[in-house]
């Protein structure tokens, strides 16, 4: 579809500025002039000042004179505000024939481009020169532009060039609107919406400034075009609603919010009033619109500024997608307000930009997408890494007692709780500071945790005090664990030992192991007692029935 875009757009200035640009002149239309006589007079019109400062009204375009290009010829011209349009065709032979339409009934002669095309059927004599009287025109960027003649193969072959385009154009936007809604269905991002708002404003733009819209429906030219500038401006409050949504939300913090509020509402009140009054009072507000798409575009660089201060993550996909846009929505007003020459290419350039930025923002949609599912990787890791840290004891790295207990109690069948309290542990402290205690603690908690079985659970559940849980019908030797650590290798080669009291009991309820604390707690007092270093089973618990 890309290539296929690409493809149109390539073509289209080839077909679309087909033929011979026609130079004309202007003259304001006087009682009694005919149309015979406004051919052959030399010292009315005025072939040097541009037709739009010459306001609004009824006049007099003629071309100058040219060699007809083929057996049929096709008079071209673009589309602009006016009541109605007569031709008069001027052949070698002398003879005059005249051919024209009124606003309200343009949608035969509207070709795709909003350019109105004539044929002229071949006559023996070719045409020579045209003159065109223009009624109630208002002249905002000139009575009669881009006038051409061309062959009717040429003219023909324009219409296929463009419907190419317009068809990739709606193809495109109709693909990345599918596309946006199914994602939007997805990841529920607010600028999904105004993303797809804009695409379908910009196809509506397409539908009706193509001119399709006119000849499907026949309406009334200059009502098309009053759809035409509510369109534009709803695609462009519409592409300001996306960047706002777009960026994080810290960019259009302080004026900048407010500022492109105004804006956005200067554009839509502007449009309105332009589509509700015109013809009436045309002039001042077709230029407040200008200016209200000046001031939009002056927020760009604001936006950009600001997302660059605060380090935005979508500045550069925004920069990318949207500076062939911005940049030709600033030769298009310019050329609105008549600072630069107007231009067939500037007439079609928003589609094409539009179209080029439609395809990036699905970059910059994908690129988002990436953003998301980095943080989300990165919330799935932070959140393993609090749980384990919520579960163990930063010291040793064993369960600590809440962990402990979550995973011990409810255990099916007789547990043996083995409580272990290092001997002696503030002489330790004392002897080799706390440092050196806190190794200690360490090489007890390696030592307990190779010697408890997979079956069984280690915590450090107080100070120098650690408990294991081990099925009863596991196998599990006391002795043997203190054996081991009277082996361990302590710092400074201290003796460290350790004191073990052992239960057996239920563990399904908090209660069990309230009752199976206390009688292994009682065994280790009694370890303690007898002197230390050495195992005490308590008789076995059992299952109140
Ligand atoms: P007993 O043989 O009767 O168990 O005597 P003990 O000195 O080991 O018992 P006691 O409960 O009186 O003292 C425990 C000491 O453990 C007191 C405390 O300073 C120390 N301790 C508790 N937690 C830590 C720790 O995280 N690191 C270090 N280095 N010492 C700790
Ligand atoms: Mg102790
Ligand atoms: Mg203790």
């Amino acid at each position: 579809m890309a290539i296929a875009l690409l493809f149109a757009v390539l073509a289209t200035p080839a077909t679309a500025a087909i033929g011979t640009a026609l130079d004309t002149c202007i003259a304001r239309v006087q009682p009694h002039d005919t149309p015979a006589t406004m051919f052959g007079v030399r010292d009315r019109f005025d072939c040097r000042r541009r037709q739009s400062s010459y306001g609004s009204g009824d006049f007099w375009i003629r071309s100058r004179p040219f060699v007809a290009p083929g057996t049929m010829t096709a008079v071209r011209f673009a589309s602009t505000w006016q009541d109605r349009v007569t031709l008069y065709v001027l052949h070698a032979d002398g003879h005059i024939t005249r051919h024209g339409f009124d606003s309200g009934h343009a949608g035969n002669n509207l070709m795709l481009g909003a350019t109105f095309q004539f044929m002229l059927p071949p006559r023996a004599a070719p045409p020579v020169q045209i003159l065109w009287r223009v009624e109630r025109s208002l002249n905002l960027r000139g009575v009669i532009s881009g006038a051409r003649i061309a062959d009717h193969h040429q003219a023909a072959g324009s219409e296929l060039g463009m419907a190419a385009l317009y068809a990739a154009f709606a193809g495109m936007c109709l693909a990345l609107l599918i596309y946006n809604l199914a994602l939007w269905a997805a990841l529920r991002q607010a600028f999904q919406p105004a993303y797809c708002l804009m695409v379908l404003c910009l196809l509506g733009y397409a539908f009706s400034s193509s001119g399709l819209l006119g000849q499907i429906t026949d309406i009334d030219n200059n009502d098309r075009m009053r759809i035409n500038y509510l369109l534009l401006a709803a695609s462009a409050v519409a592409a300001l609603t996306f960047a706002r949504a777009f960026f994080e939300r810290r960019v259009f913090d302080g004026w900048l919010r407010p500022a492109s509020s105004a804006v956005a509402g200067a554009v839509i009140v502007t449009t309105i009033g332009f589509a509700l009054f015109a013809p009436h009072f045309a002039r001042p507000i077709d230029a407040a619109v200008n200016l209200s798409y000046l001031l939009l575009l002056g927020l760009v660089p604001a936006i950009l500024w600001r997302a660059w201060r605060l380090r935005s993550n979508h500045l550069w996909i925004f920069a990318l997608a949207w500076g062939g846009p911005v940049f030709l929505a600033g030769v298009r007003i310019l050329a609105a307000m008549n600072v630069i020459a107007w231009h067939w290419w500037i007439d079609q350039s928003t589609l094409l930009a539009m179209a080029m930025e439609a395809a990036l923002s699905s970059l910059g949609v994908a690129y988002r997408i990436r953003l998301l599912s980095v943080e989300r990787d990165e919330a799935r890791e932070q959140e393993i890494a609090a749980r384990l840290l919520a579960a163990t004891d930063p010291l040793t790295g064993l369960l600590n007692r809440r962990a402990f207990l979550e995973q011990a109690i409810g255990r099916e069948g007789e547990q043996r709780l083995i409580l272990a309290d290092i001997d002696h542990f503030k002489t330790v402290n004392e002897t080799i500071g706390h440092d050196g205690g806190d190794e200690v603690l360490r090489v007890v908690a390696r030592a307990l945790q190779a010697a408890v079985p997979a079956e069984g659970l280690v915590a450090r559940v107080g100070g120098e005090e650690f408990a294991l849980i081990v099925p009863a019908g596991v196998p599990f030797d006391a002795e043997g664990v203190l054996d081991r650590l009277r082996a361990e290798r302590m710092p400074f080669d201290m003796t460290v030992t350790a004191s073990v009291g052992t239960c057996v009991g239920p563990l399904l309820r908090e209660i069990d192991w309230k009752a199976l604390y206390r009688c292994a707690d009682r065994a280790l007092f009694e370890a303690k007692a007898a002197g230390r270093d050495r195992v005490r089973d308590a008789a076995p618990l059992f299952r109140a029935a």
